[in-house]
């Protein structure tokens, strides 16, 4: 047989979601374990890409599809086009991966005049008929031929308002008979052509709309968003499938529901249903549908059918699973299945519970939850203590507070975002269309639709906080205004909502960051027990040192000591020290700094006890800690303005009265103190001068500071060696390991080593301790790599600076890059992602592989880690892994993320990363 375009629900394969779709792969899966799945075929993904590539339906495609059709016909015994028990299908997209609302299904297609006389026949339920049919053409209106919403919605308003109707489930059959020849006029106008009344026509143009919403801008952007390469997700699928109706009447239902709570992880039925509704209903949160343990009273027979669906569900994917359903004339329909998406604390206690239950082993526990998402764990929550009075409460959609200025469109969101706001989208309901609004907003608001609404679907995929159908909103949108009982909320009015319980706010309230769950710790416990790499966090002061090691670092692999340098009562002492005509002077001040450095590191050490710490000698240029030229030129000017009213004071008085002893202001002594002053600035300003560099980052930093100036980094090597004396006599274990930065050659570590072994000498006599510590450098230059069997010679450590060995790689500053081209270069392609964000394995990495190879051929023993922004970032953390890294460091909040990256770089070690 030739190329296969499409697979019946009975023989596509179930694990073939690349060719199938997620959707139509597990329909069909469902579909051979004898789950109830109406009759339906999958046209592949394949299909998709050849459509979109020759711009027109591949030959044979629609004999397939009529021979899939004649199937359906026959094993319902419905007629598609026939007069006599129609036949209707529904259209629907789905990708490899599910994007969740971003590709539209059409329903009810096949109706035309002639089918809609054969449902009024076949059901004698004429409002029934006329719903179905008024629903696909608008549907078939918008997704097929690219009429708007609002064409029809004002057709639709207008009638319920003559007709004084508030719910549709109100309108009657004449009412929905009115609505639907509206609505083929609407079309009719719109295209300028008839509605399609062949169904067949219907079908094929159909089948076109759903691939070519693969190319749409809202399909585009997702991808983008979340990184959707063509090798994860490539082409979408077309399900054809026979519809079943929850719109029958009060035996019929529609609904969606997850195997487990999504929002807390909890073992437990949920989700929402509406009776006497299709499924569009419930998602678009159109009707406020009803919780799930409702049905248990209102229709128990079908209830313990959705029951017995779920726990199948479960028993069979082995994962906690999203899925919708429809009940017509009391029968379930399951219409589609998916991996439940969870926010992170409901994926932590589903994988401590289902390994309990026996559902999964402990690797696939770890294995099923993406790092990056544990991040949200650390969200803030809203101080317990607030006293504020929530104004109005929605349905806790997707956990975590935020806090930010209202904005009432996804246009306005994206505009003000740019101007660093922090925002809270607020809508009546959310679309696929306002999906840039999310990505702009910290939080979502919406007045209408469930916790399975589109809003909280999307909020909670991105780990936003979303609060959903807060009823007692009201939205106008034109007026820019919400209005909660005689509460007013304008346009960029301050709320804060709480997606953990739903209330809503007025005004700022303040937020702390949330705690560790026992859940956490016990599978952040398991992935350390899997993990080869040891993670570390980059802190500079005991503060963070501690929450460090409540996220469950393992010891500090990088102390930036200048941060140590830039607090308020350091400061001065450390521009003294710049500011020094000779090493006297310098030493002077140097020895004021002694003292409060060595108390930091002694700090720093004791919170990490026994875990080892990693202070990086002085990196950065000196003029950083000075006031930049132009600041000083302004007061220089100043000062000397100031100098001249003075003396014109003086003269002025002088002039006119005979004044010997004046107060203070005026006398000669003030200008002596201006003077001071203009010399003081003028120092400084000259040495500013003295120290400026065209290129500061590539100039005199780092370990060449440590060469033109021994008594810095001296001072700074005493004051770790005597912190760690100090803890010894303390029977405090302390671990430090002094590090060097920008080093290019092993001279310079020599020289460092020189002045390490001279005062350890001088340490351990006058404490009469023996130290213990560590001596290396930072690998963050090309030389660096290149030359790293001879640092390894004096280094006992390597720790990858990859923001500057970036930096080095490809010959940019980081931050002309990143304002400049490189958004150019990412979106056209030259290069794949930011080399800042994402550490480039395949250029950059080979460095970083001949400096691991060579280093250690010097150096069996040598302990290698990273310490650039890149050791939280789990493919990073893979790849590092595979070099045979001994660690990885990151600040405090990725620790959780990397932690768990460890332990999948060890489990996935074989596969391509
Ligand atoms: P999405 O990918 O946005 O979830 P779906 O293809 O699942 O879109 O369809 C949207 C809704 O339409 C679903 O909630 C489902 O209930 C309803 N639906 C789809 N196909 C049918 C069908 N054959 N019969 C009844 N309802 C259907
Ligand atoms: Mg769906
Ligand atoms: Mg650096």
């Amino acid at each position: 047989m030739t190329a296969q375009y499409s697979y019946s629900f009975n023989t596509g394969d179930g694990k073939n979601k690349a060719l199938l779709g997620g959707k139509g792969a597990n329909l069909c899966e469902m579909t051979q374990m004898g789950f109830n799945v109406p009759p339906g075929f999958v046209i592949t993904t394949q299909t998709c890409l050849s459509y979109l590539e020759q711009k027109r339906l591949p030959d044979g495609l629609m004999d397939e599809v009529r021979a899939q059709i004649s199937e359906i016909e026959r094993v319902t015994g419905k007629h598609f086009g026939g007069a006599n028990d129609p036949l209707l299908v529904s259209v629907r997209s789905g990708s490899a991966i599910s994007m969740p609302g971003m590709m539209d299904t059409i329903l009810n297609l096949g109706l035309n005049k002639q089918t809609l006389a054969g449902l009024i026949e076949e059901t004698s339920d004429p409002r029934f008929a006329y719903d179905a049919y008024r629903r696909f053409i608008q549907l078939f209106g918008k997704v097929a031929l690219g009429i708007e919403d609002e064409k029809f919605d004002t057709h639709f308003n207008n009638v319920k308002r003559a007709a004084g109707i508030k719910a549709d489930v109100a309108l009657s059959a004449d009412q929905l008979q009115e609505i639907s020849e509206l609505f083929l006029m609407v079309v009719h106008e719109e295209t300028g052509r008839p509605f399609p009344e062949d169904v067949y026509q219907q079908l094929e143009i159909a089948i076109c709309a759903v691939f070519n919403s693969w190319m749409g801008k809202r399909a585009i952007d997702y991808r983008k968003e979340f990184h959707i390469t063509p090798d994860i997700a490539n082409g979408t699928a077309v399900n054809i499938v026979t519809m079943v109706f929850g719109n029958m009447g009060d035996d019929c239902a529609t609904g969606v529901g997850f195997t487990r709570n999504p929002g807390t992880g909890e073992n437990e039925m949920y989700g929402e249903y509406l009776v006497n509704a299709q499924g569009e209903d419930v998602v678009a949160g159109i009707r406020t549908p009803k919780p799930v343990h409702e049905m248990a009273k209102e229709i128990p027979e079908q209830y313990r059918q959705l029951v017995e669906l779920r726990n199948k569900l479960e028993a069979h994917y082995h994962e906690v699973q999203d899925y919708e359903y429809t009940i017509e004339r009391g029968v379930l329909y399951c219409l589609q299945t998916r991996n439940g998406k969870m926010n992170a604390a409901a994926m932590v206690k589903t994988s401590i519970d289902m390994v309990a239950e026996g559902l999964i082993s402990k690797e696939q526990a770890l294995l099923r939850i993406n790092p990056e998402l544990l991040e949200q764990l650390l969200h803030p929550q809203l101080a317990p203590d607030h006293t504020n009075k929530p104004i109005a409460t929605g349905l806790p959609a997707s956990p975590g507070a935020a806090c930010g200025h209202c904005v009432f469109d996804a246009d306005t969101a994206v505009r003000l975002a740019k101007t660093g706001q922090d925002l809270i989208l607020l809508r009546e309901e959310t679309k696929p269309e306002d999906i840039h609004g999310f990505f702009a907003a910290q939080g979502v608001l919406t007045s209408r639709g469930g916790k399975t609404s589109h809003a909280a679907v999307v909020a909670r995929g991105m780990g936003k906080a979303c609060v959903a159908g807060a009823e007692d909103i009201k939205v106008d949108v034109r007026a820019r205004l919400a209005i909660v009982g005689d509460i007013h909320i304008k346009e960029g009015d301050l709320i804060t909502i709480d997606g953990s319980n739903g209330n809503i706010y007025l005004g700022r309230i303040p937020t702390i960051a949330p705690r560790f769950s026992e859940e956490l710790k016990i599978l952040l416990g398991w992935a350390d027990e899997v993990a080869r790499l040891r993670v570390h966090a980059n802190v500079d002061t005991p503060e963070t040192a501690r929450l460090a090691v409540s996220y469950g670092a393992k010891g500090i692999g990088l102390c930036r000591t200048e941060r140590m340098f830039n607090a308020a009562d350091r400061l001065p002492l450390v521009v003294d020290m710049i500011l020094a005509h000779n090493t006297e002077e310098r030493e002077a001040a140097l020895a004021k700094l002694f003292p409060i450095q060595r108390d930091d590191f002694e700090q720093l050490f004791e919170a990490m006890s026994p875990h080892p710490v990693t202070v990086r000698l002085l990196d950065p240029p000196m003029h950083e800690f000075l006031p930049n030229e132009h600041q000083l030129t302004d007061e220089l000017d100043a000062l000397k303005h100031y100098l001249t009213i003075v003396k014109g004071q003086r003269v002025t008085l002088d002039t006119l009265t005979n004044a010997g002893d004046l107060p203070a202001p005026f006398n000669r002594l003030n200008e002596d103190v201006i003077l001071e002053a203009i010399a003081k600035k003028q120092m400084m300003l000259d040495k500013v001068l003295e120290l400026y560099e065209v290129n500061p980052m590539l100039g005199h930093r780092g370990v060449r500071l440590g060469m033109s100036y021994p008594e810095i980094y001296k001072m700074q090597i005493r004051s770790i060696l005597e912190a760690a004396a100090r803890c010894i006599k303390q029977r405090i274990p302390v671990e430090p390991e002094i590090m060097v930065p920008q080093v290019i050659t092993a001279q310079e570590l020599k020289k460092v080593k020189g002045y390490v072994d001279e005062i350890q000498n001088e340490v351990e006599s006058q404490y009469k301790i023996k130290l213990n510590f560590k001596f290396g450098t930072m690998i963050e230059t090309v030389r660096a790599c290149t030359r790293a069997d001879r640092l390894a010679a004096t280094a006992s450590f390597f720790s990858f600076g990859t923001n500057d060995l970036t930096q080095a790689t490809f010959s940019f500053s980081r931050e002309d890059a990143e304002n400049k081209f490189l958004p150019l270069y990412e979106e056209s392609g030259l290069l794949e992602d930011n080399p800042f964000e994402t550490l480039d394995i395949e250029g950059l990495g080979k460095l970083m592989k001949m400096a691991v190879d060579l280093g250690r051929q010097q150096r069996p023993e040598l302990k290698i880690g990273i310490c650039g922004e890149h050791g939280g970032h789990p493919r990073s953390i893979r790849f590092v892994h595979n070099l045979g890294l001994n660690y990885v460091s990151c600040s405090a909040p990725r620790i959780p993320v990397a932690r768990l990256a460890a332990a999948h770089a060890k489990l996935l070690e074989n596969k391509p990363i």
